[in-house]
């Protein structure tokens, strides 16, 4: 599910950031709702209700956690669905914000790493926090619920380096979070970002030299079916392929 209409965060891995209209506004709780609504019809019909609803769709759930808690509550409640997913980046203040007390909290999070320093992270997410800053943090969401890392393949951050400085600010960590996720870069129109030559090397390195971490890969099924993040939208949005962008004359 989205969370938004457009996203204001920029990320150079997705396709919502080089659409023609970055970001429009923040859903309303109802809005989600009918959405999973008439989801939920289709799918029930066939295999009863949903297991999840995920927020990784457009936008952050961060960004318009009022609504998206909301949103979250009526579907869980009205049994539309099992369980609420959260992704986002999991910028500091949200975070704080999640650890008060008696707060409502999904059943689990995907927060988004991309980067073992500031300005590696940065050149993924430009309004990213500093990973050994907002580590602690995360750590402590994920003793109240699982955590999964992810971390984008990319050719900036699997350098041979790269590996020992994840293997570095990610080992104090062991056993706290559910997993880390290593995920195959699906190309977007518009993105600097290329897609690692290093991946096989860099997921074996991390998988042996992470001790007490499991490791996965997620390999980038939406290379086919033009899926990666916000391209659905920018499809909509009729951002268009490589080949419309000559066409119509943008680069
Ligand atoms: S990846 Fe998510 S948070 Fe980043 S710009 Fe795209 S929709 Fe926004």
């Amino acid at each position: 599910m989205s969370a938004q209409a457009g996203c204001r965060y920029g990320c150079t891995h997705c396709a919502t950031t080089f659409a023609r209209t970055p970001f429009v506004r923040n859903l309303q709780a109802q809005e989600i709702v009918a959405a999973v609504e008439q989801v939920e019809v289709n799918v029930r019909a066939e295999q009863g209700p949903l297991v999840w609803v995920d927020f990784a769709g457009v936008g952050d759930a961060a960004a318009n956690w009022a609504h998206v808690t909301s949103a979250a509550r009526t579907i869980t409640g009205r049994e539309l669905a099992h369980e609420v997913k959260v992704t986002s980046i999991a910028p500091q203040a949200w975070v704080r914000s999640l650890l008060k007390p008696q707060v409502w909290l999904p059943n689990r999070f995907m927060f988004s790493l991309h980067g073992a320093d500031a300005a590696q992270r940065r050149v993924v997410i430009p309004r990213a926090d500093d990973p050994a800053a907002v580590l602690p943090l995360w750590a402590t969401a994920a003793d109240l619920r699982p955590v999964v890392l992810n971390y984008v393949l990319c050719e900036h951050n699997t350098r041979p380096e790269d590996e020992a400085a994840l293997t570095d600010l990610l080992t104090p960590y062991a056993g706290r979070f559910l997993l880390l996720r290593l995920s195959s870069f699906n190309p977007v129109q518009g993105s600097p970002l290329r897609p690692s030559t290093r991946e096989t090397e860099f997921i074996a390195a991390l998988s042996s030299k992470l001790t007490g971490w499991t490791v996965a890969h997620h390999s980038s099924a939406g290379r086919a079916t033009a899926a990666a993040c916000g391209q659905l939208r920018a499809s909509i949005l009729q951002l268009g392929t490589s080949a419309d962008a000559v066409t119509h004359g943008i680069d």
